[in-house]
């Protein structure tokens, strides 16, 4: 006689269930609208959808080419259906529709591009495949002339001098925002698009004076509502640009921030049509200038509901010329993309076959989804490629690693110059990579007890701005046996770029009154260091701590206007140590030259390779969870372990015969050079003692199996003979006997 009471329980239970969840949506929404429209200090904190999102299999292609066309070289029913099969052939499954792209300039024909958008989206579904509306939602000024300037009230203003150019209309114009999001709803209504690839959301840039956007009545309102900031109305203040003044911070993080609640807005309203409506959102470098100034950062752009990020700068760049600037910048991607589980989108524009296999494979490495800038592939490897399949499961896949190099925003954020901390960490990642040292890039987020315990050692690049509670983490990282590499003012600030007065973090390990100092640096051998001939001469800035206390060992002093320092330093904390540099070590390896606009890049590598290999492994202290014992010259490759089966995937590239072009100032000549010179020798991690076999597959599907030999119970040793090692192979090892 039990059973009913379970019953009547049972009930309770659901009653009660639904009553919480009723709640807890009540809830919810009141602490929406606590936190909308305008988003006063609201952090995100849900994580994106990536269920609806389904991008892990994304490829894309142009229907037709780029910006400026006309929609119309494709027109009849019969030439669309030839289309949209030519792209289901190649195994394309994401169709972009580009031109009209500045669609303000084209609104007197928008029926007609709304029906024809109508009619290729239906084709392409019928294909099952997915299709992507690419258009600028935000220049009023371009190609065209009808609705040009329609409504000048909207123009972003510069906040300093009150002008304004005929460039970009301000989001945060509540006339605007409706308009907008009305134009893309009705699109979206009219067409059933799957997603949008809305380009220019952002600040307009200075290009005549000194002037910053945007000063608009309804920005300026914003900001104050959302940080209690009053933007000057004095053009002579001396808020302007000044990065020590904290109300000018918090105007550059708001930046950022509102141009990503438009996009919150935008897609809030959207998914109310189409839950699964996805954005492929795109930023340049998230480590110069543009991706604060222009307020796009990659990082607050991933927050956005639905958000697919992407990039867009190797339009701009020769892949071939410039790559290891691409893989550490992809490496960057790739630690939004980890942090959130979800892939990102590159743009891969290919000049030839060569070409394209090589930056198909570093879009591969790097677990990017390709969106391939092009409308007509031909025959040959392009093909091959793109038809091959996915040889390994991203979204199980990680580096095989335990070292971990922090990307901060906060960093970046701190200072004038936003390049202080970007540069020295994509050097150290570009260090890393073309050494084949398996790391990872960290976000802010990822500094917390949770994911630093898979990590043996940090790279921090003057990463000045950390809040408590990181450097909290970072102690006990330290305390369990984590060692540290730090240079400049790592810890010297807060969050939001503050000083506390003293380094809470260095501070903590006698490193106390860092001074920053200014003149020529040079850094000396010493018994630590002391190849022939070595002396680094080094950019101008550099710090000077005091040292408390016996158990900081100096391992090299640098010298500055005739006066010696201490440069660099170690001190072992349990297992493991922190080492601080007084000079920037990154730099050493950056080509930065790119970001300063050059076309080739600068490369430093071969020169300080073994003096950064140095300083890497007197801080990391032990064996690499993967060691390459021989490498071809120019291979570089990607350790990843699947999650899901225990298997390693090793992705290889060749990079053989570019090397001159580091130092060249001419268009790419030389052709990549395969197979590679010599076999390839890596010891990895595989506790146990199976024996596994690796098998080497090549991009167009030529596989062959090659031993892996146990070395102890820890280690495997793997050697795949050179001449099977073309431009880009995937090695697979699988569990053995
Ligand atoms: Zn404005």
């Amino acid at each position: 006689m039990g059973r009913p009471a379970i019953v009547i329980k049972q009930k309770w239970e659901i009653y009660t269930m639904k009553k919480v969840m009723k709640m807890a949506v009540l809830l919810g929404i009141v602490l929406l609208q606590a936190c909308y429209p305008a988003a006063k200090n609201c952090v995100v904190k849900e994580e994106p959808d990536k269920k609806s999102m389904d991008l892990w299999n994304f490829t894309g292609m142009n229907w037709s080419l780029w910006n400026r066309n006309t929609r119309e070289q494709i027109l009849s029913d019969s030439e669309m259906e030839k289309r949209a099969d030519y792209l289901k052939g190649l195994g394309v499954n994401t169709v972009f529709i580009n031109g009209l792209h500045f669609r303000l300039s084209f609104l007197d024909r928008n029926k007609r591009t709304l029906e024809q958008l109508k009619r290729v989206t239906a084709i392409c579904h019928a294909r099952g495949m997915k299709v992507i509306e690419h258009l600028d939602l935000t220049i009023p000024l371009y190609l065209g002339t009808s609705d040009m300037l329609k409504h000048p009230e909207w123009l972003q203003i510069d906040a300093r001098y009150g002008s304004t150019v005929a460039r970009w209309y301000c989001f945060n114009n509540p006339d605007f925002q409706k308009w907008s999001i009305n134009y893309l709803k009705d699109l979206l209504r009219k067409t059933d698009v799957d997603g949008f690839s809305l380009d220019e959301v952002g600040y307009s840039i200075s290009r005549i004076k000194e002037e910053i956007f945007c000063g608009c009545g309804y920005c300026r309102k914003k900001l104050k509502e959302d940080t209690r900031v009053l933007l000057s109305e004095n053009s002579n203040s001396l808020f302007w640009n000044n990065y020590d003044d904290s109300a000018w911070r918090r105007y550059v993080k708001w930046r950022i921030t509102s141009k990503r609640d438009y996009m919150i807005k935008v897609s809030d309203e959207l998914r109310k049509i189409r839950p699964d409506i996805f954005f492929t959102g795109y930023n340049t470098n998230f480590a110069n200038v543009y991706a604060r100034d222009h307020g796009g950062c990659m990082w607050e752009d991933s927050k956005v509901p639905n958000m697919f990020t992407g990039i867009e700068i190797w339009v701009r760049l020769s892949t071939t010329a410039s790559f290891p600037f691409i893989m550490a910048d992809l490496k960057l991607r790739s630690a939004i993309a980890d942090h959130w589980n979800r892939p990102s989108w590159i743009i891969v524009t290919p000049e030839d076959d060569e070409t394209f296999i090589f930056t198909w494979a570093m879009t591969r490495m790097a677990k990017q989804r390709p969106w391939i800038n092009k409308t007509l592939i031909p025959e040959g490897q392009m093909k091959k490629c793109l038809a091959a399949p996915p040889f390994m499961n991203d979204e199980n896949c990680r580096i095989l690693t335990d070292i971990g190099v922090l990307f901060s925003t906060q960093a970046r954020d701190a200072y004038k110059d936003s390049s202080a901390h970007g540069f020295p960490v994509t050097g150290w990642l570009e260090f890393l990579i073309m050494n084949n040292i398996q790391a990872d890039a960290l976000m802010d987020d990822d500094l917390n007890p949770e994911i630093l315990s898979k990590y043996r050692l940090l790279i921090l690049p003057n990463s000045s701005a950390l809040s408590e509670k990181q450097i909290a983490a970072l102690i006990s990282f330290i305390e369990k046996g984590g060692s540290v590499i730090c240079s400049l003012e790592t810890g010297g600030l807060n969050e939001n770029g503050e000083s506390r007065g003293s380094n809470l973090f260095l501070n903590h390990y006698g490193l106390k009154n860092i001074k920053m100092n200014k003149g020529g640096i040079k850094l000396f051998p010493s018994p630590w260091y002391d190849e022939k001939d070595f002396s680094v001469t080094l950019n101008d800035r550099f710090a000077v701590p005091e040292i408390d206390g016996k158990d900081f060992k100096v391992l090299a002093e640098l010298e500055s206007q005739g006066k010696r320092y201490p440069g660099i330093m170690i001190k072992k904390i349990g297992k493991g140590n922190l080492l601080y540099s007084g000079v920037e070590l990154g730099n050493l390896y950056f080509m930065n030259e790119i970001l300063k606009g050059g076309k080739i890049p600068v490369w430093h590598g071969e020169k300080y390779a073994p003096f950064l290999m140095k300083i890497l492994t007197t801080a990391y202290d032990g064996r690499f969870l993967s060691a390459p014992v021989k490498v071809p010259d120019g291979l570089i490759y990607y350790i990843y372990k699947d999650s899901s089966n225990g298997s390693l995937i090793i992705q290889t590239l060749n990079t053989a015969g570019r090397k001159n072009l580091f130092q060249g100032d001419g268009p790419l000549k030389e052709k990549i050079t395969y197979p590679a010179n010599g076999g390839m020798v890596v010891d990895i991690l595989y506790p146990g003692s199976a024996r596994p076999s690796a098998t080497v597959v090549q991009a167009d599907g030529n596989g062959r199996t090659v031993e892996c030999k146990r070395l102890d119970s820890e280690y495997i040793r793997l050697d795949v003979p050179g001449e099977i090692l073309k431009t880009y192979s995937i090695i697979r090892i699988d569990k053995g006997e």
